[in-house]
């Protein structure tokens, strides 16, 4: 028996937003309008987007012991998410400070701060809430040797998905624990380096799953999602919304790949069920925010019932040898 349907093991920041005319150069001051603080992260994200579907979410993370720690541990827990991972202290926590123009053209510098102390020793002492946890994600927003004790301290039966932002190289230990490994097209270029010469979101999922992940999910924005594994490649129609900010979309999509793949739902069913909450993420500002109830994502549904899904056009359909396991949403 789980306590846990999603145990999230990753970052936790403070987002320190200021709005500018102009973002400044080189030496140069300017003035922007109010500093707005958010709680983000990327594991941060992931463990408000499971818990406000409703699955029974724990997050392992470091925070300092300062004022934005207590604002990311209140959002979890305003989210219903279990705290008793998050360590407290040995760094201030983690920033991102976030210039936006009016355009919304931004430019960003991340202090990881205490993300950067989430230690192997961290993962080893919180053996019972991956021994508690159906499935366990992860993002590279925390070291990666902190990565490797995770899928090292995996309990037998359960299950790993990790979304590798920033996209760095993995070690096959890592990869090899990988069902679903979850890339964007960013992450995906990234992780392939030389050996991609192709611009088939197709061809990257398959030469992504020839590196070792038991399945792939590459994440296409308003084009839906690629799903890949032994079976071979399907793609997943995105939901046609209006877009306002899309922010945050991949933590959601993860977050719900994630929780559905824990109910038992298959890799196509449950990426389908995740373009839905990434789609209702997008329809609404902000990170956290953002993140949809399980009655939005079957309201949003509701409220597209002629839309046509669209799908990936021919990325997949066009690559001989696949097959085509797009749902209708
Ligand atoms: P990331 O935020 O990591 O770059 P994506 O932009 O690919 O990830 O978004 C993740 C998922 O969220 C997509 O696969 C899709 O299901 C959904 N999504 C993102 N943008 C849109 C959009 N404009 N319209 C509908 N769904 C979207």
């Amino acid at each position: 028996m789980y306590d846990y349907d999603l145990l999230v093991v990753g970052s936790a920041n403070a987002d320190l937003v200021i709005g500018v005319e102009r973002r400044p150069a080189a030496g140069e001051t300017v003035l922007g309008g109010d500093l707005a603080t958010h709680p983000g992260g990327k594991g941060a994200n992931q463990a408000v987007a499971a818990a406000r579907l409703g699955a029974r979410t724990a997050l392992l993370a470091r925070v300092g012991d300062d004022a934005h720690g207590r604002l990311l541990i209140d959002s979890q827990r305003a989210a219903g998410v279990d705290t008793v991972g998050v360590l407290v202290g040995g760094a201030p926590t983690g920033v991102a400070l976030i210039t936006v123009d009016p355009s919304g053209d931004n430019s960003i510098v991340v202090s990881p701060g205490a993300n950067g102390r989430l230690a192997p020793a961290d993962v080893r002492a919180a053996v019972s809430l991956f021994h508690t946890s159906r499935v366990v994600s992860a993002q590279l927003e925390i070291p990666l040797e902190t990565v490797v004790e995770v899928v090292r301290n995996l309990a037998p039966g359960s299950r790993f998905v990790l979304n590798p932002s920033p996209p760095r190289p993995l070690p096959g230990e890592v990869l090899a624990a990988c069902d679903p490994l979850i890339v964007n097209e960013h992450e995906a270029k990234v992780l392939l380096g030389e050996v991609c010469v192709s611009e088939e979101p197709a061809d990257w999922a398959r030469l992504l799953l020839a590196k070792g992940p038991k399945s792939v999910v590459v994440t296409l924005g308003a084009e839906g999602a690629l799903v890949a594994d032994a079976h071979g490649v399907g793609s997943v129609p995105s939901v046609t919304v209006d877009a306002v900010d899309t922010t945050g979309a991949g933590d959601a999509f993860t977050a719900a790949l994630a929780v559905r793949l824990g109910a038992g739902a298959s890799l196509t069913e449950a990426a389908g069920f995740a373009a839905r909450v990434g789609a209702a993420a997008v329809t609404k500002r902000g990170a956290q925010d953002s993140y949809p109830t399980a009655a939005e994502v079957e309201a949003l549904c509701c409220a597209h019932p002629g839309d046509t899904p669209r799908t990936p056009g021919t990325r997949s359909d066009s690559v001989p040898g696949t097959s085509e396991r797009g749902e209708t949403l």
